[in-house]
């Protein structure tokens, strides 16, 4: 048999498995989600391990940013179960008047997760609790790049799931094209906007439904009058958490033109409080994570050195290690609009400052790019946070913090059009693995047969509809 085959037998088995797990009642869900806990917590050292190798994330970071996250998941999916489960009660206009309105949530199926590398263990596992809280089947097809993590989240699924339940597949994107073909119920896919159409242009194919987590260019816009130390320290935080390699890092900074100089010099001050091992950097003991690949390497240094050329000013010493994949933090000033750096996602510890004068040009700046995944307003003025949220869009902002909305699964996660479609995180995500299905329970006494043919006679009927209406 060769692997297409095998997957093709893979998916067929979750499809004649897929009654028995759709019609699991709450507990028995709970249930595997508890597993699937235990299991994780019992393989935490070897997960953070893996964690290390791919990104040199530091055990206090890939426990807060990776296991957490997870962890809130179940347990929120537990603790809210059986009330996102339960059909819901829903009113019915004049027509139905005495008919009961329902909605059901069935799994969407047999569901495909598609998972990149920068936070390879959370983003393959937390859309994963939601399917299973959800009643679904997956195929789980985590990134080839995170290679240590993709071995241990193998290994985890293997331990705590059935093939015909949650399987899950190594390999690169000449196995995900492959996954694609088939006909998933739901495709959730995780990673770049470019690769996210390729996801979508593929499941049109089957009318697969999608959810898409995509990338993009967050801004954070700071007016002048801000606790700039305050701001400067999130910053730095949000930014080079992870080597500047987060979906919802602050890309760049559009900050009012008087108040740059200083945010910079808080900018290199905080810098220093927070990495200073950087100075002499111990790559086995180190709060700073590493470039995942040498590709990824060559990239971000040419957009550094190509913003140089360009006129930008570096406000810190440049720092590359080719060998040990590091990149120091950088922060550019005076940069060209059409720098390189201002066009596509950074994805990586560079931090671009560009200055505005009013806020009118600031939102120019950000309608003149691709609708974002996250926007960041620092301000303290009410009119201005008014002002910025209604003339911009984004997946998701915050006001004055950063990063925070990962964390809160009582909102929505997710982008918008180039930054994403649909949404994950707690009911959102339960919701994002359901089908809202639709009941109508007719009464015994009801008005149908008012409207049969013969219609001669019977306008009395539609005139009394239309004083309703
Ligand atoms: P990527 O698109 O290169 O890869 C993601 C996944 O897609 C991997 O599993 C990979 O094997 C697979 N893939 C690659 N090429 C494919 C193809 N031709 N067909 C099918 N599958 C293919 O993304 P990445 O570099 O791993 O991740 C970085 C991007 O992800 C950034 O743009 C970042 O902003 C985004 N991201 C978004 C979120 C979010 O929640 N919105 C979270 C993390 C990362």
């Amino acid at each position: 048999m060769n692997s297409n085959q095998s997957l093709s037998s893979l998916f067929n088995s979750q499809q004649q498995n897929l009654d028995e797990v759709k019609n699991t009642i709450a507990n028995e869900r709970k249930e595997k989600l508890i597993k699937l806990k235990n299991a994780i917590v019992a393989m935490e050292m070897e997960i953070l391990k893996a964690l290390h190798n791919d990104l040199r994330k530091s055990e206090f970071e890939a426990t807060f940013s990776e296991l957490i996250p997870v962890y809130t998941e179940i347990k929120f999916a537990i603790k809210n179960l059986d009330r996102w489960m339960k059909p819901k009660k829903v009113s019915s206009e004049i027509q139905n008047i005495l008919a009961k309105n329902r909605l059901y949530y069935e799994p969407k199926g047999v569901c495909l997760i598609i998972s990149p590398w920068n936070y390879p263990f959370q983003l393959m596992i937390a859309p994963l609790v939601s399917a299973i809280a959800a009643g679904n089947c997956c195929i789980l097809k985590p990134s080839e790049i995170s290679y240590h993590t993709s071995v241990v989240l193998k290994k985890l699924i293997d331990k705590v799931f059935n093939d015909n339940e949650v399987a899950l597949i190594e390999g690169d994107s000449t196995v995900a094209t492959e996954l694609l073909k088939l006909p998933f119920d739901h495709i959730f896919y995780t990673g770049s906007t470019v690769i996210g159409k390729v996801i979508m242009e593929a499941a049109a194919k089957n009318l697969s439904s999608v959810t898409l987590e995509l990338g993009g260019k967050s801004p954070a816009i700071i007016t002048n009058d801000v606790e700039i130390k305050k701001v400067a320290e999130k910053i730095m935080w949000a930014k080079f958490l992870n080597a500047g390699q987060t979906c919802i890092a602050p890309d760049y900074i559009l900050i009012h033109e008087s108040i740059e100089k200083e945010f910079i010099s808080a900018c290199k001050i905080s810098l220093e409080n927070q990495l200073p091992d950087l100075k002499k950097i111990n790559y086995d003991d180190t709060d700073y994570p590493k470039i995942v690949s040498k590709k990824h390497f060559e990239r971000i240094k040419n957009l550094i050195e190509s913003a140089i050329s360009d006129g930008a000013n570096s406000e810190l010493p440049l720092f590359f290690d080719e060998k040990n994949l590091t990149i120091f933090p950088v922060i550019l000033s005076s940069l060209n609009d059409k720098s390189k750096v201002m066009e596509e996602e950074i994805f990586g510890p560079v931090l671009p400052i560009i200055t505005f004068m009013t806020l009118k040009d600031a939102t120019n700046q950000v309608k003149n790019k691709p609708k974002a995944l996250a926007m960041y307003i620092f301000s303290n003025s009410e009119k201005d946070v008014d002002f910025l949220l209604s003339t911009t869009t984004a997946g998701g902002t915050v006001v004055n913090d950063l990063l925070i909305q990962f964390a809160e699964v009582n909102l929505p996660f997710g982008g918008v059009n180039n930054s994403g479609i649909g949404s994950s995180h707690g009911y959102y995500g339960f919701k994002t693995f359901s089908h809202e299905r639709a009941v109508i329970f007719q009464s015994k006494i009801n008005f149908t047969s008012q409207i049969f043919p013969p219609y001669k006679g019977k306008e009395k009927i539609l005139k009394l509809m239309k004083r309703f209406m």
